[in-house]
């Protein structure tokens, strides 16, 4: 690091402030943050550039002192309580140019599905109203449209809202949802992730722009195990495809796989790999797999992708109270139904319906600002569940195959309630339908 200090707010002989320290940021095999922020400062023609001079002066400011310079506030546009990060700075007199900066945060489409028409669009509005700094996305999942004066906020949002964008959650509210890319271009995909997520997000958007939850709340989509938006450590409700039946296997595609690559190098690659051993590669090069030891760990699908695939059976587990890192520290989501058909239009309304009562039991019983794994954590899981209605389940699982957290010192025992309370809740269900 340069130990060249400038003075605060020395400019250059074009009135650029000297940045030594972000200079450093530069250098390196790696895009720079700080060659946007210039190329920013350097488009002659934009009304900008002024704004991100000083930006990048207090910047260098905030490098040398060690201290950030920002202070929130509030900056809302009509009829919202939340969207904005407003963002002032205490050292005005010295940056007047960038004196707000505020962000915007904006839904992206489920799954990040743009055309290119709508990104030029997106990116006019932000070059007329603000910084011309977006973030494609934020952690939450939103677009960070970042660097409006308190002015220009309703304008870039009127400008939005014209082409169909909405603001996205920030505060103590239900946020922004996020899906992975999903079935319009993963054949791993196992339910509809767009249309679960726009379901529930359309269905309670109210909680998204009117924060009134003790803290947070998230939401996360993915298609399959491998969990493309990390949602069972992320979300505080994780919504993950999976399947019942068998791992589709065929055998020619094994084979060739084998012709490929050799038996060793399959057996170190796949049938070592598996988890809970449920691989076996037999002698005629063909593949086997014992489905009840499977735990849909999406390994030996993502190396042979074209023998495997996942059953017909398709569905989603979801998974509460997700996030790193907590106060009692890192969690990940808790296995609370192990399966959910999500075919139908009704098989989302049942979605949409769980997502409605997770959200009254976080805004009846969470502390101020404890996430609901916290809840979770501090009433124990079985007055969770019997707040939920929902019945313990040996296929509520911790870890894969070793902790079922449904008590295990007899497990026989245990499944065979859980059977018996199966069977009686289906005979109650045939009884109202008649
Ligand atoms: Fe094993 Fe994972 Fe393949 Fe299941 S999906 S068979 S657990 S490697």
């Amino acid at each position: 690091m340069s130990d060249n200090k400038v003075t605060f707010g020395e400019v250059d002989e074009n009135g650029k402030h000297v940045t030594p320290m972000l200079d450093e940021l530069e250098k390196g095999p790696w895009p720079s943050f700080v060659t946007g922020l210039k190329r920013l400062r350097d488009s002659k023609d934009k009304q900008y550039a002024p704004m991100m001079n000083d930006l990048l002066g207090q910047l260098e400011h905030s490098y040398e002192k060690k201290k950030g310079f920002w202070k929130g506030g509030v900056v809302s546009v009509y009829g919202y309580g939340g969207g904005i990060i407003p963002r002032f700075s205490e050292v005005a007199d010295k940056f007047p140019e960038s004196k707000e900066f505020h962000t915007l945060r904006v839904m992206p489409p489920a799954g990040n599905h743009y055309d290119t028409k709508i990104m030029r669009k997106l990116c006019d509005i932000w070059e007329e109203y603000g910084s011309g700094l977006i973030a494609f996305h934020g952690q939450t999942g939103n677009i960070m449209f970042q660097g409006a004066t308190t002015e220009n906020t309703q304008l870039a949002f009127d400008e939005f809202n014209k082409v169909g964008f909405d603001l996205g959650g920030a505060g103590a509210c239900m946020r922004t949802a996020m899906s992975c890319v999903g079935a319009a271009r993963c054949e791993m995909s196992n339910y509809d992730e767009q249309k679960a997520l726009r379901g529930i997000i359309n269905e309670y958007v109210d909680d998204m722009h009117r924060p009134s939850f003790p803290y947070k709340i998230k939401f996360k989509f993915s298609g399959c195990g491998n969990d493309c938006v990390n949602a069972i450590h992320r979300a505080d409700f994780a919504v993950i495809g999976t399947w019942r039946d068998d791992i589709k296997i065929k055998q020619e595609e094994v084979k060739e796989y084998i012709k490929e690559h050799g038996r060793k190098y399959t057996i170190d690659h796949v049938v070592s790999m598996c988890p809970t051993r449920a691989v076996s590669l037999n002698d005629d090069d063909t593949l086997e797999i014992d489905n009840k030891s499977c735990v849909r760990c999406m390994h030996c699908i993502n190396v042979m992708n074209k023998a495997l695939s996942p059953g017909d059976d398709k569905g989603a587990s979801i998974m509460i109270g997700g996030k790193r890192s907590l106060k009692v520290g890192d969690l990940m989501g808790t296995m609370v139904i192990p399966f959910m058909k999500l075919d139908t239009d009704e098989d989302h309304e049942k979605l949409v319906e769980f997502a409605g009562e997770i959200m009254e039991f976080f805004a009846d019983n969470a502390l101020e600002h404890e996430r609901i794994g916290e809840t979770i954590d501090r009433i124990g899981l079985p007055a969770f569940l019997e707040a939920m209605d929902i019945d313990p389940d040996p296929n509520m699982v911790n870890h894969p195959r070793t902790s079922s957290y449904v008590r295990t010192d007899d497990f026989t025992e245990e499944a065979e309630k859980y059977f018996e309370r199966k069977k009686a809740k289906a005979a109650e269900q045939t009884v109202a339908a008649e």
